[in-house]
């Protein structure tokens, strides 16, 4: 097993850490009080190469792969989990599917706009009354000639309103159940095709979060991804990929909520000693730090076991499962350490608390991870 990276990598990853410093840190705070969509810092991570890491040059990507792209994502969580999730699910959950799943035309089509930046990406899949039961699809899409005509709506939609494309998932064949689930490729002119109703959420409130609603939304048949009735494989394949951006959020939350700490610690004095010097904090944070670095290589696992294109389906739910209560469990005691001025917005460790919680919900809840898991064990 191999984590390393070339000295190519090494120097784009630095570039990024350097970036998130001086770009989008200054930025978090602001970001979040005002529930306000990043655009200039997407702008720049466009131009730096980072909505699309993973991808090869030949489609406008920068020719990385999924380890260097865990260590982008955790270094823009550090510092703002809104910008993290922006690119994990960009990257993840719209353009690894067509580049996984695409024809030639349609990875021709879209993959050089998406992974260039010059387009955002979203994904489709959760309704109101499909969410963990993400088979129960109330969007249908029936065919007639050259193009499907799709209604229904979708909820909780990441990037909406931002994104020029989004992966839709809809039932094309109600009788066949999950094999009658179609993946397709839906751009935000489609005709029928509007956004509706933005999230107020509790923590990563810069992210865009909106429901989407077909209404006759007329999409050409060139565009269904993959066959008829394989969008439900598709949607869980892409999920797996999903879990690792999301476990590097995570990862990178946790991260930044203990460098917070052992910054705050060596400083704030009480009984004439800093809280560094009492011996429970010095536990404490010792505990919390092998927890962060156990998080990091089951998300470099994961990630490296996807270059290697063998299964990761596992490893990806345990990477995110293990991640994301890190990041509860760190961020929570990350506040405790601050004290009162913890509970106060003037530091950043609340905010990275509230954003924190997602981690257990989304691209499957800690549930459905722990069940992904179990399956696998009793097979
Ligand atoms: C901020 C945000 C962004 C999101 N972004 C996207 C996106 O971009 N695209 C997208 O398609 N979706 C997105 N989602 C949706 C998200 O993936 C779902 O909210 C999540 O999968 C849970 O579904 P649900 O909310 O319907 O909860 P429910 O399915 O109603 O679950 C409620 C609770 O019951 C538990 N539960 C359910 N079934 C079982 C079971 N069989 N056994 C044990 N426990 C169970 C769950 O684990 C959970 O704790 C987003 C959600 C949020 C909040």
């Amino acid at each position: 097993m191999d984590f390393s990276l070339s000295k190519q990598d090494q120097l784009f990853l630095q570039m990024i850490r350097e970036f998130a410093e001086k770009e989008v840190k200054p930025l978090a705070a602001e970001v979040d009080e005002s529930e306000r969509f990043p655009m200039e810092t997407v702008q720049k991570m466009a131009k730096l190469g980072i909505m699309g890491i993973p991808f090869p040059v030949e489609f406008g990507g920068a020719g990385g792969n999924n380890i260097l792209y865990t260590m982008a994502v955790e270094e823009l969580s550090r510092v703002c989990a809104t910008t993290g999730v922006i690119v994990s699910a960009h990257t993840s959950l719209c353009c690894a599917p067509i580049m996984e799943h695409g024809t030639p035309e349609q990875k021709a089509k879209y993959l050089p706009k998406l992974t260039s930046g010059e387009w955002i990406g979203a994904f489709g899949l959760t309704e109101p009354n499909a969410g963990t039961d993400a088979s129960a699809q109330q969007t249908f899409a029936v065919k007639e000639g050259d193009h499907y005509v799709l209604n229904g709506s979708k909820i909780f939609i990441t990037n909406a309103g931002y994104a020029h494309v989004y992966i839709i998932m809809a039932m094309t064949d109600k009788s066949k159940g999950t094999k009658g689930i179609s993946a397709f490729i839906v751009e935000k002119d489609f005709p029928g095709f509007s956004i509706g109703k933005k999230e107020k959420k509790m923590g990563i409130r810069g992210s865009a979060t909106c429901e989407l609603i077909m209404e006759n939304c007329i999409v050409p048949a060139e565009n269904l991804l993959g066959q008829e009735g394989k969008g439900f494989g598709i949607a869980m394949k892409t999920l797996d990929g999903g879990r690792i951006g999301i476990a590097s959020q995570a990862l990178g939350i946790a991260q930044g909520a203990m460098d917070e700490t052992v910054k705050y610690v060596k400083e704030r004095k009480q009984f004439g000693k800093s809280l560094g010097q009492f011996q429970n904090t010095q536990f404490q944070l010792a505990d919390l730090q092998t927890k962060v670095e156990a998080a990091r290589l089951l998300v470099r696992q994961a990630a490296y076991k996807k270059d290697q294109k063998v299964p990761y389906s596992t490893d990806a739910a345990m990477a995110k499962l293990f991640a994301a209560e890190t990041a509860m469990e760190v961020t929570t005691k990350a506040v405790q350490f601050h004290g009162g001025y913890g509970y106060t917005r003037e530091y950043p460790v609340e905010r990275m608390m509230r954003d924190a919680k997602i981690t257990e919900i989304y691209e499957g809840t800690s549930e459905v991870q722990r069940m992904v898991i179990a399956a696998n064990l009793l097979k």
